[in-house]
């Protein structure tokens, strides 16, 4: 515990600060032994916002996106080769081992997935270009674009209790890769924890100055002074955040509010997932699973387990037995599947919550005492409560109360329409799931669940074993809720970085807006060049270059060997007398992949070069169609190019547009090509 100082600091503006007067205690779950104590006042929170925005973003704005991924990529691997220090003091928090891979190698996992989003899906550059390009001029020489552009402020991030390191990094990742510099604000119960990271994160020196600040204990004034440039991220209960989202400056300067708060989410068994199915062993063990990992004390936990009347009974046996087999304790002892609740203040808030559930249904698992190695009074040790409603129909409590810890409540249902009705009380959640092998029902149930949750997870026998889970969110999808999940949402990939980003619709002339998103766009001036451009080695290339083929003539014998070639004899190239009555063709017509691989015969360079492959094609549409007699040439324009660091070529996309003789485009597209760093 040696790496614990006994009194957290900040870090604020560079600079760590330890807060002024009497500091908060703060205890272990298992043992209640005092292990840390945090305060945060006399810290200037104006000018943490002030140095986040002055120092933090310039800095970080300086570096493309690409950049910014690296950056995320080298602190995962440097926070990687620590984690045993993470791991041993999150037993603190009362998390075994299997809880702490949900908190640290999953914020690990985060980090490092934004680093390989940024790298794979976001530009070599400043400016995100955000959709196609709107054309709003006859001409063409008028359009419009959307572009992202970091916002000026500070992000201010503040975290719960139950997961202070993937808390930390899942809102970090995103933010940081946007471009925006970030106030953490932990849960003050366990931000002993956050501040060990971030201790490390800001000792690997790999963030610019002023990219995070964090704040042990409370937010002061912190409040008073956001703009609208700002972003306040939060996550906790419903209480704090209507009250920090009626802050009067949030509301004074529209700042952005991004929340996830309570959520009574809920899995729903199929009528056809019948005791002995695999559907309703997989609910079994998820149900059990979501109770005791972390002892419930997941957002995205399952409260209430919808079960059709006649499994009902069958469905409590088997997840009492299956509780019945966790072992509860001390997280530090390897046998121990459930550890306490992060505090006493939590237990009884947990026991509390119960107790009202219990007005509405009846306890049906087994009391246990049995904890291992472990002090009853001064652990906050929560026995896993299963709970079983028979009358949810008139019930209000099971539908509204969320325990944050081991509960949860079994209610039968009559109808699939029944079980969205009972869903839907929950007034908006982060995560429902669905067990079953209808997948009419599973249809039906989608349909009547979506629009109240932000993610629903349908388990079956084909896909039960690779699933990853009620409980789990994932960088790639996103994780919040309508209503009282707070209305939020993040990560769901590069959704989740737009939310530090301003969307701007721009409009002016191609040429002006290319200059600006470093992308060419139609209309835009074309560079020509003596030199093939698949002559070029990568940071050769510019953007606009443009090759303009020769032209050449389709016959019907063309048509033939490329019908003979590939076996695609289908009657609109082979038939004339079928193809006269295709209202679109009128006539036989050249096959669209014929075209494409016409116009490579036209535009490419054949002898060894840059260019090492063609790696797709995007947005491939043929627009008119092409007879027996029509002579085609090709346009080929360098539109848009971003080099992966470290390997030695860089990923080029050509605008391409074939002309037939009358200058009609019959067929538009992105080539992919991979072109070397190295000129040939
Ligand atoms: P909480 O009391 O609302 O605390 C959440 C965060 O808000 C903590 O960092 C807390 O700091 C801070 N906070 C409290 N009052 C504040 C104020 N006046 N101004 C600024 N910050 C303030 O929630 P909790 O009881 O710790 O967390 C449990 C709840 O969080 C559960 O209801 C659970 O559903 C919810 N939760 C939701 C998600 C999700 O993703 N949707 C995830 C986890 C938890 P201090 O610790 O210093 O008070």
């Amino acid at each position: 515990m040696s790496a614990v100082p006994m009194q957290l600091k900040s870090h604020v503006a560079g600079r760590w600060q330890a807060g002024a007067g009497d500091a908060q205690p703060l205890r272990d779950a298992t043992t209640g032994q005092v292990i840390a104590a945090a305060s945060s006042a006399g810290i200037d929170f104006a000018a943490m916002l002030a140095h986040a925005r002055q120092v933090g973003g310039p800095a970080l704005c300086a570096l493309t996106f690409h950049e910014r991924a690296a950056v995320l990529k080298r602190l995962a691997q440097h926070l990687s080769g620590l984690k045993e220090e993470f791991y041993a003091l999150s037993f603190a928090t009362g998390a075994t081992r299997a809880d702490s891979w949900i908190d640290i190698d999953g914020g690990l996992g985060t980090l490092f997935a934004y680093a390989s989003r940024g790298m794979r899906e976001l530009p070599d550059g400043h400016v995100y270009v955000d959709g196609d390009t709107e054309r709003l001029s006859k001409s063409g020489g008028f359009v419009g674009q959307h572009i992202c552009t970091p916002l000026a402020g500070a992000a201010v991030h503040i975290n719960a209790f139950n997961f202070p390191v993937w808390g930390m990094l899942e809102k970090l990742a995103p933010t940081l890769l946007a471009g925006v510099p970030a106030i953490v604000k932990p849960a003050t119960a366990t931000a002993y924890l956050t501040e060990l990271v971030f201790r490390r994160i800001v000792e690997s020196g790999l963030l610019p100055a002023g990219a995070v600040q964090l704040v042990c204990g409370g937010v002061g004034d912190l409040f008073d002074h956001l703009t609208g440039q700002d972003v306040v991220s939060f996550t906790g209960s419903a209480s704090t955040a209507a009250r920090l989202r009626t802050h009067p400056a949030v509301i004074a300067h529209a700042v952005r509010f991004i929340g996830e708060t309570d959520s009574i989410n809920c899995c729903v068994l199929g009528a056809d997932a019948a005791p002995g199915t695999p559907e309703f062993d997989a609910f079994v063990r998820e149900v059990a699973r979501e109770m005791t990992a972390k002892a419930g004390q997941k957002c995205t936990a399952i409260r209430k387990a919808l079960v059709p009347a006649a499994h009902a009974d069958a469905a409590v046996q088997a997840i009492r037995a299956a509780l019945a087999k966790v072992v509860i304790g001390d997280p530090r002892l390897e046998q121990v599947g459930m550890g306490p609740l992060a505090g006493l203040g939590q237990r009884s808030e947990v026991l509390a919550r119960i107790a009202e559930l219990a007005g509405e249904a009846q306890l049906v698992s087994d009391a246990r005492n049995d904890f291992v190695g472990a002090d009853r009074e001064r652990g906050a040790f929560v026995a896993p409560t299963l709970l079983l409603c028979r009358e949810p129909r008139a019930a209000r409590a099971v539908h509204t109360v969320e325990a944050f810890g081991p509960v949860c409540t079994l209610m039968p249902y009559a109808t699939p329409a029944e079980a969205i009705d009972y869903a839907r009380r929950g007034e908006g959640s982060l995560v429902s799931s669905i067990f079953t092998a209808d997948d009419a029902l599973a249809r039906e149930l989608v349909l009547g669940l979506a629009p109240f949750h932000g993610r629903l997870l349908v388990v079956n026998r084909d896909c039960a074993r690779e699933s990853t889970g009620h409980g789990s969110p994932l960088p790639g999808l996103v994780h919040g809720g309508p209503g009282r999940a707070g209305g939020g949402e993040e990560m769901g990939g590069l959704r989740g970085v737009l939310h530090y980003m301003q969307r701007t619709a721009l409009q002016g002339s191609p040429q002006t807006l290319s200059a600006v998103t470093g992308r060419w766009l139609r209309g835009a001036a074309e560079r020509q060049d003596s030199v093939h451009p698949f002559r070029r080695a990568f940071g050769e290339l510019e953007i606009g270059t443009t090759l303009r083929s020769a032209e050449r003539e389709v016959t019907l014998e063309d048509i033939e060997r490329f019908a003979a070639l590939t076996g695609d004899t289908f009657y609109a190239h082979m038939d004339e007398e079928a193809a006269r009555r295709n209202p679109l063709f009128g006539g036989r017509v050249a096959h669209g992949y014929f075209l494409i691989s016409a116009a490579a015969g036209l535009f490419v360079d054949p002898p060894y070069g840059p260019v090492l492959a063609n790696y797709g094609l995007e947005r491939l549409r043929f627009a008119k169609p092409v007879r027996p007699g029509d002579r085609i040439k090709v346009r080929l324009t360098c539109k848009s190019k971003s080099l992966r660091a470290g390997k030695g070529y860089g990923e080029v996309s050509w605008d391409t547009e074939i002309t037939n003789q009358d200058g009609d485009v019959v067929a538009s597209y992105d080539v992919l090509t991979m072109v070397s760093a190295d000129p040939a």
